[in-house]
This record gives structure tokens, sequence and C-alpha cells, in this order.
């Protein structure tokens, strides 16, 4: 059981394809902080936990609440940008954030695995399944062995 599998990196700019269009923005994450990730685990949809911490000119932005453990679903992927030779994770947190938070540290615990990556027919279809998703994932991290996670030591300071 890999689980729970660990990842920390500054959130970078991605190819904006819309995920906020979609009403779900995903925090992607350096390729070197998916490289173990993608030597143990197949592309799909996780979910688990993630935290973000503040970046000195974002301090003000971000509120208390934008700073704690959160719920969130990720997509593990093939990057293009790569020619689909590496995997790229991108993290959708379930809370309305005060800003974006681009060049900030993150860190997540992802606990499971929910479903492959499909291709999709239509954007609603999409955007059903991410919807899906979420569900998935606040119901999967609502059992209490998973509560413990929420408070892991990983979490108390940025990597
Ligand atoms: P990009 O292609 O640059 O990743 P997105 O449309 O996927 O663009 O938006 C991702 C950005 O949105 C994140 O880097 C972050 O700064 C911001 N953001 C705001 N709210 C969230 C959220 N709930 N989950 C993830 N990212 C969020
Ligand atoms: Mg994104």
């Amino acid at each position: 059981d890999p689980y729970p599998i660990r990842l920390e990196g500054i959130v970078q700019h991605g190819f904006g394809r819309g995920s906020k269009d979609l009403g779900c923005p995903t925090a992607n994450l350096p390729d070197e902080s998916t490289t173990h990730m993608a030597s143990i685990a197949r592309p799909g949809v996780y979910y688990g936990y993630a935290r973000v911490y503040p970046a000195n000119e974002q301090i003000s932005e971000l509120r208390p609440e934008d700073l704690v453990v959160l719920p969130m679903v990720m997509s593990l992927g093939w990057n293009p940008f790569y020619k689909n030779e590496r995997m790229t994770a991108e993290i959708h947190v379930m809370h309305q954030f005060n800003s974006d938070f681009y060049g900030c540290d993150m860190k997540a615990l992802v606990l499971g695995y929910i479903r492959p990556e499909l291709d999709y027919i239509s954007r609603e279809a999409l955007i059903d399944d991410i919807e899906t998703d979420k569900k998935v994932s606040l119901n999967s991290l609502a059992r209490p062995s998973y509560g413990k996670y929420a408070s892991d030591s990983f979490f108390s300071s940025p990597g």
C-alpha cells in the first residue's frame, strides 16, 4: 500500500487550459515534485489533503482560513509539454481562496485513488465527473481513519 504519498513544491503556472472556466482551478506542482509518485502510481484522479504556505508577497492576501489543511482532488497525468514522457500533478483544493497562490509552497498527502483519466466527449460530461470526484474525496476523507492525516506533522511546516 503506497499511501500516504507525500508531495511538496512551489505552485507553478500551468497552461491555463481553462480549469477556472470549469469551476475547478488546479494548482500545478513542478515535475521534480512528481517524480517519486509517478514512479509508483498510475495516472488518474486521487484524493487527499493539501496545505498552502504563504510566500512573502502573499501574506496580506491569503487569510488564515486559506492556510490550513484542506481536502483536495488531484489529477496525475501525462504532460504534453514533455511529449508525454513525464507526469504532472495538478491539485484542486476544495476551498474558496481569497486570492491565487502562484509561487507559494504547497504540500499534499495523497491518500487514495478514485479513477483513471478519461477522454471526455463533452465539457458537460467532464464537469459532471469532476463534481463526482469531489464528492468521492469528501466521503472518503470523512472516514474516521483518515482524520489523523489532516493533523499529520508532515503539514506542520513548509518544505
Ligand atoms: P494554471 O493553468 O495556471 O494552473 P488554473 O486555471 O488551473 O491555471 O488555476 C490554478 C491556480 O488557481 C492555482 O495555481 C492557484 O493559484 C489558483 N487557485 C485558486 N483557488 C484554487 C483552488 N481552490 N484550488 C487550486 N488552485 C486554486
Ligand atoms: Mg492548473
